[in-house]
């Protein structure tokens, strides 16, 4: 019988193959179970009438980190997926006209801001530098280590970081913070837009969240070669060179554990024991339904959710050279925007509307003359009847598209899909269809979240839901913590 370690990942989402891929290079024989028919979980990809749509994220910042992946395997990124840098990470629509390209270039951007918008030059310039230290201080200290042992909080880094932490940064909320950087309320709204990036609430979230502007505007946007869903096709090709073996069409129903030890999954009322089990599977179904501890089923109903996302996939027959890969179309009352979705769990008469067209950079996503345009407006996470609201938000985002763009959209758009949140916890196992797991609208928000380990011996967590917090570049950084602890504690059970 051979004495390899054997590790069973539950969920093939981008956390789950990159952890499966690093349990494999730590030598576990590892296997994944997938509930789907393909790999990815919300980073797939679908075709329409021609039209080829990224069916989940749209924004690539920090490839770094798949890089480190890659490097870590032995192997090149490169060889795996391309990518390249985008010169506007975002054009900006304001409902009085005005329009704003964040140019990946920090002077570009603080330029254009004071041309446009009259914000001065230096409120951009410094912004984007104490936001950067804020990352090289305390981000790359949370983001990369465990929340819950006591060497991440112990360490010298922790020490020399602590002068860092500005009384603003926890005792504000990002909008406060804000409005005393910027002059302008358009720089003040471009700004609070970073608390959405993990599903927040500007007028709420603390000023910490401060720091993400770093990662997009000083670090750049990515666009990767052929869409998004490279990412997953790069992941899976990877997994599976190195010996990862994967099952698709496969629910587990229960994680087995006895006395506080996991020892493996049942599946098709089948037993399959391992020496250890990773969950990428939102945290709230992992202890509601494949574990079954109500004490943490409960706790995590008490944590607010992040917001979801109804999208709709417009096939558009026409080239609209005034937009660019991303584009946001601001709500006038962004404060009110939030309020209907976290307050009132409603969706405001006037969203923020975001669009996504990847046939900007490449062609073979749409017919000849014509886009893939993926727009998206957040909602709350759960609610239901989606099928009417969804009509009702079409016709607003609609009005809303026709007036900036000085058009008529309806008659252009020649194909539709659509995907609400009732349907993300269908497709993607995301309770409630919240897109990044607990919300950060707290500032103990980020501690509580789900740890990577420690519950029961043996399982494991990792994923938009758990710590560090969701997105691409956060999920893959959880794989790697998750990776890491798995390690030290393999150290540890060989000398007990
Ligand atoms: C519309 C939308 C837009 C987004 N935009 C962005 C963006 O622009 N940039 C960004 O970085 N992030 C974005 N995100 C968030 C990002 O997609 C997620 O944070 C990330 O993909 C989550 O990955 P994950 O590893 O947690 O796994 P998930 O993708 O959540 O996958 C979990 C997997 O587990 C499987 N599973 C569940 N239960 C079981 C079971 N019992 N047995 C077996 N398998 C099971 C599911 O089928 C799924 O495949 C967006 C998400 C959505 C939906």
């Amino acid at each position: 019988m051979s004495n390899q370690k054997s590790a069973i990942v539950i969920g093939a989402g981008v956390a789950g193959m990159a952890v499966a891929i690093r349990l494999a290079i730590q030598g576990f024989s590892v296997d994944v179970y997938e509930k789907n028919n393909c790999p990815g979980g919300k980073l797939t990809a679908f075709e329409k009438d021609g039209f080829q749509f990224d069916a989940g994220p749209s924004l690539f910042t920090q490839p770094q980190n798949l890089e480190e992946l890659f490097s870590d395997a032995g192997e090149t990124l490169n060889d795996y997926l391309n990518y390249e840098s985008v010169p506007v990470s975002c054009k900006y629509f304001f409902e009085n006209g005005k329009q704003i390209n964040a140019f990946a270039n920090a002077e570009s951007f603080a330029n254009e801001a004071e041309a446009v918008a009259g914000e001065p030059i230096q409120n951009v310039l410094n912004y984007l530098s104490a936001s950067q230290k804020l990352y090289n201080r305390i981000g790359i200290i949370f983001l990369n280590h465990p929340i819950n042992k006591g060497k991440t909080w112990l360490s010298k880094n922790v020490l020399r970081a602590l002068p860092a932490v500005k009384f603003a940064y926890l005792f504000k909320s990002l909008s406060q913070y804000n409005s005393r950087k910027f002059k302008t309320h358009e720089l003040r709204q471009i700004f609070n837009r970073f608390a959405t990036y993990n599903g927040s609430n500007p007028f709420k979230a603390p000023a910490m969240l401060s720091l993400i502007p770093h990662l997009e505007m000083n670090q750049g946007v990515f666009y990767p070669k052929a869409g998004m869903v490279s990412i997953t096709n790069a992941l899976y090709s990877l997994a599976k060179k190195k010996g990862v073996q994967f099952h698709f069409n496969a629910p587990v129903q229960h994680i087995i554990h006895t006395e506080g030890i996991a020892k493996g999954i049942v599946i098709n009322n089948e037993n399959k024991i391992a020496s250890l089990v990773v969950s990428n599977v939102d945290s709230y179904f992992t202890w509601q339904q494949l574990v079954g501890r109500l004490d943490k089923v409960k706790k995590i109903e008490r944590q607010e959710r992040s917001s979801s996302a109804l999208v709709f996939y417009w096939g558009i027959n026409k080239r609209m050279n005034e937009l660019g890969l991303h584009n946001i179309f601001f709500s006038k009352h962004y404060k009110e925007e939030f309020e209907a979705i976290f307050n009132h769990k409603k969706i405001s008469s006037d969203p923020t509307i975001y669009i996504n067209i990847t046939s900007k950079y490449d062609t073979a996503h749409a017919p000849a003359g014509k886009e893939n345009w993926f727009v998206m407006v957040n909602v709350p996470a759960g609610c239901d009847d989606w099928e009417l609201k969804q009509q009702q938000i079409k016709q607003s985002i609609i009005e809303k598209l026709n007036r900036l763009l000085q058009t008529d959209i309806e008659p252009l758009i020649e194909s539709e899909t659509i995907l609400n949140p009732t349907l993300i916890e269908l497709q993607t196992g995301s309770y409630l269809g919240a897109l990044y797991g607990a919300s950060s609208n707290t500032k103990m928000a980020a501690f509580k979240r789900q740890p990577n380990s420690g519950d029961l011996r043996n399982l494991y967590f990792c994923g938009g839901t758990v710590h560090p917090g969701g997105g691409i570049p956060l999920c893959l950084k959880s794989a790697a913590i998750t990776a890491n602890l798995i390690a030290q504690d393999q150290k540890k059970y060989q000398h007990h």
